[in-house]
């Protein structure tokens, strides 16, 4: 569990760094990719929506204009004298082209759509056109719009007719710049292609110049009056006009990025192993793995060590050795040690056949130990389950010295949680600080041998009179020895012969889930000899 799958986990770990770096960038190009095509579509629908605005408005400004002649017109023909040209006929309809700017000459027509009297020729005698007639007889207010040559001066010309209700009316005489000229704010601001339209024909001469491609034209109509309006988007100002917003674009992009980004990090942190570990303990994913303690004399098993798991969802198993230190890091060493106990407490109180004789050792980190009430915990949890006392062994390992102010703070807990009849080992005896001075200054009930000490056993001459002496002086000091780390039999035999019979390591068993742990103890009650002990490789 420890070797390979810890290179493996190295490796993808990596490889997902990489791969998410790759698919962090690509994100964030998608995203500015997506917001200046989302950009640019609604920029386009803004655009003609603007366009087609511009063209009702320009629509609605000729309609008043029209609406004002019509009033003019209206006025002249309710004149009183009007049915003849006289010379006061004349000289009001000339004060009337007088006042405006854009009338050129306006005339009197008479029931029979016949012009009769005009601003600047005075009498004349003209009908008009039979399409003009129909058109203004089914006139909206009396009134139409025509664009054709004039009588007197055969120029393209456009008029504005009115007629009453009596059938006496009014023309009157525009250039056909007129309506352009009128619209002109609203409809070439933007330099866009436009048409004005009366009675299909246009105020316009023919553009000589090539035309230039059309993304979209929108036509308007006027409900009432011939008139139409013609208004084209072309690609070039659409190109133009997507460019110059294009900041719109690379602002949401940035937004959206930023949005990712943040979202990501939130991830990322969420993933964290600090994070993942927060949430492991509060969602109790932690398991505890037990591995078998092993009698040579009585050919048994006499015990386990619970050995904290965490199987990460993404990064696989966690050595101990990482989140332990972790844990204690972040003041959550606590939390898991209850995660243990828990398990533990359950472990011993739901078997009692299978945990006669048998205990079940806990590490207490050293973070633990030096908080006050470790004893008073445990005292709780003994008054809930009595039974629990009598199988349970705190491991403690002293990996920095105390100083004295703890260790008198650390004997005080060990005699409490002693008292409650829970025993207690001194853990990698031999290694760091857990030295003579710390069994000198408490009774422990046992020690632990660590590994380096077996696995130098045989390879070095200095270890097994050291060994001798560890045997010697816990035996003086009445503490019972387990050896860890066994992984050859050669080991075990040479401990034997040291007298050192409780055994663990993976020679004889591997830390293994609760579950299996429960089946060894019920198939191996009872082991013949060292070759059949239950080997789980
Ligand atoms: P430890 O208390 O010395 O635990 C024994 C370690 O030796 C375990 O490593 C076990 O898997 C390993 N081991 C047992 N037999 C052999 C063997 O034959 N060969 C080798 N090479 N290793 C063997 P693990 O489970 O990785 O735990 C490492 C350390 O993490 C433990 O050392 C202990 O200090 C700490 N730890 C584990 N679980 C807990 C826990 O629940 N609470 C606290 N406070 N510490 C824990
Ligand atoms: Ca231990
Ligand atoms: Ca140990």
């Amino acid at each position: 569990m420890q070797g390979m799958p810890a290179q493996k986990t190295g490796l993808r770990t990596r490889l997902k760094a990489i791969s998410e770096q790759h698919t962090l960038g690509l994100s964030l190009s998608l995203l500015f990719l997506l917001s200046l095509i989302l950009c640019s579509i609604v920029l386009t629908f803004w655009l003609n929506w603007q366009v087609q605005s511009d063209g009702q408005r320009s629509l609605q400004q000729l309609e008043q204009f029209v609406d004002n002649t019509r009033q003019v017109l209206q006025q002249i023909t309710q004149q009183p004298g009007t049915g003849n040209c006289s010379d006061e006929t004349i000289t009001e309809l000339r004060k009337q082209v007088f006042l405006s700017d854009r009338l050129k000459e306006v005339g009197l027509m008479d029931d029979n759509h016949r012009i009769y009297c005009v601003s600047n020729e005075g009498s004349v005698s003209f009908r008009l056109y039979p399409q003009t007639r129909e058109r203004l007889n089914n006139a909206y207010q009396g009134t139409t719009l025509s664009l054709s040559k004039a009588k007197m001066n055969q120029s393209q010309s456009l008029f504005i007719y009115y007629m009453s209700d009596s059938g006496m009316g009014a023309d009157a005489l525009l250039r056909p710049r007129t309506f352009l000229d009128i619209t002109d704010k609203e409809l070439n601001h933007r330099g866009l292609p436009v048409d004005i339209k009366v009675i299909g024909r246009s105020l316009k001469p023919e553009p000589t110049e090539q035309k230039p491609a059309i993304f979209r034209s929108h036509q308007l109509t006027h409900p009432h009056f011939p008139i139409e309006l013609r208004l084209c988007i072309t690609y070039e100002y659409l190109a133009w006009y997507l460019i110059k917003h294009s900041w719109l674009g690379l602002l949401l992009g940035s937004l959206l990025s930023i949005l990712y980004l943040h979202n990501h990090l939130k991830r990322l942190s969420r993933n964290s192993l600090t994070t993942s570990l927060r949430r492991a303990i509060r969602k109790k994913e932690l398991e505890v793995y037990l591995q078998p303690i092993f009698d040579q004399n009585m050919s048994c098993v006499c015990g386990a060590e619970a050995l904290m798991r965490w199987n990460h969802p993404d990064e696989g198993f966690i050595s101990p050795g990482i989140f332990i230190p972790l844990a204690e890091q972040l003041g959550l060493i606590e939390d898991l040690t209850d995660l243990v106990l828990d398990q533990v407490t359950e472990l011993i109180t739901h078997h009692p056949e299978l945990m006669v004789g048998r205990y079940i050792s806990v590490n207490i980190s050293r973070q633990h130990l030096l908080k006050r009430h470790l004893a008073d915990q445990l005292h709780q949890r003994c008054l809930e389950h009595p039974e629990l006392s009598r199988h349970l062994l705190i491991e403690i390992t002293e990996d920095i010295p105390f100083s004295e102010e703890e260790m008198k703070h650390i004997v005080i807990q060990l005699r409490q949680i002693q008292a409650m009849g829970i025993r207690l080992a001194v853990d990698d005896f031999g290694t760091g600080y857990s030295s003579l001075d710390f069994i000198r200054r408490f009774p422990f009930d046992l020690l632990k041998i660590d590994r380096v000490f077996v696995k130098s056993l045989g390879a070095e001459d200095a270890i097994e009179p050291m060994l001798e002496a560890i045997v010697t002086l816990a035996s003086e000091l009445n503490m019972e020895i387990i050896a860890e780390g066994i992984e050859k039999q050669s080991q075990a035999d040479k401990l034997a012969s040291l007298n050192v019979h409780l055994l663990q390591g993976f020679l004889l068993a591997r830390p293994m889930p609760y579950c299996d742990f429960i089946l060894l103890l019920q198939n191996n009650h009872k082991v013949t000899n060292q070759q059949t002990l239950p080997v789980n490789h």
